[in-house]
């Protein structure tokens, strides 16, 4: 016997899996929808201008690479912080935040969450988070000890937000409890609350005293607008809080594999952050000791230089048109097709991902007979679509939905 010729395999990750299978069609025609990083037009991985720069300016500047402390680089956690919460936000002003740089999106939520299981007052706390989600957060809380059960969020019928489902599940939740929400550009169903409906979700928060866990992984990617997809967190924390918030660098800077990220918490006053912040360097230290550098100093060389972050911003439209224009590209193509079906959803849905409706059969359909891949619950990365395939897929998509 061996020390583990007990242990069963985990599951395989469903995404992981499906590039798997890709990988192995021989058919030229194969389309992959299923991985959530962004392509440009020729399918091809886009490197950003201003991470191309600052990547020289590592190099001419003949930086080290001696460890960062354990909250990380701190003029990269300042630039977060301010393109988060706004540059003239008066809880940075009052230094009511408090910010450590941690391991992309992924590894803040960790951070986060062992931080909550730990200190988070009330123990009995449920977290809240939405059907469906992103679903490492369903799996990180029950890592560290915490129960997440979902709220309604994404309609089938509309496909659009079970707005009053969302309400009444987190007005029937306890109070006190701990409520996970997307910042912008949901993931996996493009679906976002309007404005008027996240001033509505406030209002139920305040009352029912929750505390709320914000994901920000898609910044000026969704709409190509920083401020318009901060909204949410902004007007949550110009009235409330309770707030704890989870960054990823990933997506809105093209750096997946670098793991730059931040974790920042709200807290009552500056006597309060450094308390605060003592406890996440005391997790972080014995969890990583201290977080990467490289991909942190390129987001930190591009947010200090007016110049690189005008080009920033300029890339960001280059990356969020392109998914818009792919959007009502299929959804003209379709028409075009004579599809009698309403599309509407895929251009009133914002980002990476596209909830399609196709059922499991007509994803199985897809898959066998045309060698276009995506995951079983219908959900497309508008990035795989490109003037080279768009035509294919419509043809595709009209075909098994007729
Ligand atoms: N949160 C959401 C909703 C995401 O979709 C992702 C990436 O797909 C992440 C967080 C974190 O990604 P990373 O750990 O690569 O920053």
């Amino acid at each position: 016997f061996s020390t583990w010729s007990t242990l069963e395999a985990a599951p395989p990750d469903p995404i992981l899996g499906l590039n798997e299978v890709f990988k192995k069609d021989p058919n030229p025609k194969k389309v992959l929808l299923g991985m959530g990083v962004y392509r440009d037009n020729e399918n091809k991985p886009y490197i950003l201008n201003c991470i191309r720069k600052a990547e020289q300016i590592i190099i001419d500047r003949k930086m080290d690479h001696e460890y960062a402390g354990i909250q990380g680089i701190d003029s990269f956690i300042a630039n977060a912080l301010k393109l988060a919460y706004g540059a003239d936000s008066q809880l940075l002003k009052d230094g009511r935040v408090a910010g450590a740089q941690s391991i992309s999106g992924t590894g803040s939520i960790r951070l986060g969450f062992d931080f909550l299981s730990q200190f988070y007052p009330n123990k009995q706390a449920e977290v809240l988070v939405p059907n469906p989600t992103w679903p490492v957060h369903r799996t990180i809380p029950g890592k560290v000890g915490m129960k997440a059960v979902q709220y309604r969020y994404y309609d089938p019928k509309t496909r659009g937000l079970d707005f009053q489902g969302l309400q009444e599940d987190l007005d029937k939740a306890k109070n006190d409890s701990i409520v996970l929400f997307h910042v912008c550009a949901h993931n996996p169903t493009g679906v976002d609350p309007t404005p008027a409906q996240w001033k509505d979700i406030l209002e139920v928060v305040k009352r029912k005293n929750h505390f709320v866990c914000f994901d920000s992984a898609y910044q000026g990617f969704a709409s190509g607008d920083l401020q318009k997809d901060a909204y949410s967190l902004n007007l949550f924390t110009s009235e409330y809080d309770r707030i704890m918030l989870f960054q990823s660098f990933a997506k809105n800077f093209g750096i997946y594999g670098q793991r730059a990220g931040c974790l920042s918490l709200v807290t009552g006053s500056k006597k309060e952050t450094e308390v605060v912040m003592s406890r996440v360097k005391e997790l972080a230290r014995a969890f990583y000791s201290n977080p990467p550098i490289h991909g942190a100093r390129l987001v930190d060389i591009v947010l200090s230089d007016p110049a690189l972050t005008n080009e920033w911003h300029s890339e960001l439209k280059v990356m969020s048109g392109r998914m818009a224009t792919m959007r009502t590209g299929l959804v003209e193509n379709l028409k075009a097709r004579g599809s009698q079906h309403s599309w509407r959803h895929i251009t009133d849905q914002i980002g990476m991902f596209a909830y399609t409706g196709l059922t499991k059969e007509m994803v199985d359909e897809l898959r066998a007979k045309y060698s276009i891949y995506m995951s079983g619950e219908g959900r497309i990365s508008i990035c795989g679509l490109n003037t080279h395939n768009l035509e294919y897929i419509s043809d595709a998509f009209h075909a098994v939905t007729k």
